[in-house]
């Protein structure tokens, strides 16, 4: 199976990482993980992708879709992926017809003033867990890696970024409703309960 969440940030597409891959065995292949992973080790990809990371913007089309079809050759892929953070244009959306076969699309739809809460209450782990602070016991994560706020994680970058999403992403909506892949969820509830809905939603 190969799935697509998106949703603006914050919706809480990396929070169903663990339970799509304990019920259907999917990797989680995130672009923006792979992103700051390149960014943090200083890589010629990641020096040029901060430029467009620090002011809320899309990293360039031709970069990302090298990086998902790189990526989509792992062995971990083979049982199945969902696409988290990607795509985020028509463009690569476009170029993933081409790559793959998606069979759905699931968009959590998740109110803007809901939003800003989350993002800026986020904490996130090099582990790829993420928790908000209301639910912090401690600063470390269970993994036992300390906890920290994602550079772009603050409130005077949620607006640009959620523009972004507006402008660049939405239009995804009507691109998936055409090929009758779009599920819309509800994205406004703790995660195991929008798990439920999925997994309803998904037959
Ligand atoms: P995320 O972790 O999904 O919130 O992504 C963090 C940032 O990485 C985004 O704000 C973009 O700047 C960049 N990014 C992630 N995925 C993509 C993508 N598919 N296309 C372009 N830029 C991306």
């Amino acid at each position: 199976m190969k799935l697509i969440i998106f949703g603006a940030p914050g919706s809480g597409k990396g929070s169903q990482a663990p339970n799509l891959n304990k019920e259907y065995g999917l990797f989680h292949l995130a672009t923006g993980d792979i992103l700051r992973k390149n960014i943090k080790e200083e890589t010629p990809l990641g020096i040029e992708a901060k430029k467009y990371l620090d002011k809320g913007m899309l990293a360039p089309d031709e970069v990302v879709i090298g990086l998902v079809e790189e990526k989509l050759k792992c062995k971990e892929c083979e049982q199945g992926v969902f696409f988290d953070g990607f795509p985020r244009t028509l463009e690569q959306a476009k170029k993933l017809d081409e790559i793959t076969t998606i069979d759905k699309v699931i968009y959590l739809e998740v109110d803007f003033s809901i939003l800003l809460a989350r993002i800026t209450g986020r904490r996130s782990c090099e582990c790829g867990k993420t928790i908000h602070i209301k639910r912090m016991k401690t600063e470390e994560c269970e993994c036992g890696k300390i906890l920290y706020q994602r550079e772009d994680d603050t409130e005077e970058m949620v607006k640009p970024r959620i523009e972004t999403f507006l402008a660049q992403t939405a239009p995804l909506i009507e691109y998936y409703e055409k090929q009758g892949k779009l599920i819309t969820i509800d994205g406004d509830g703790e995660i195991e309960d929008i798990f439920e809905v999925i997994k309803e939603k998904l037959g």
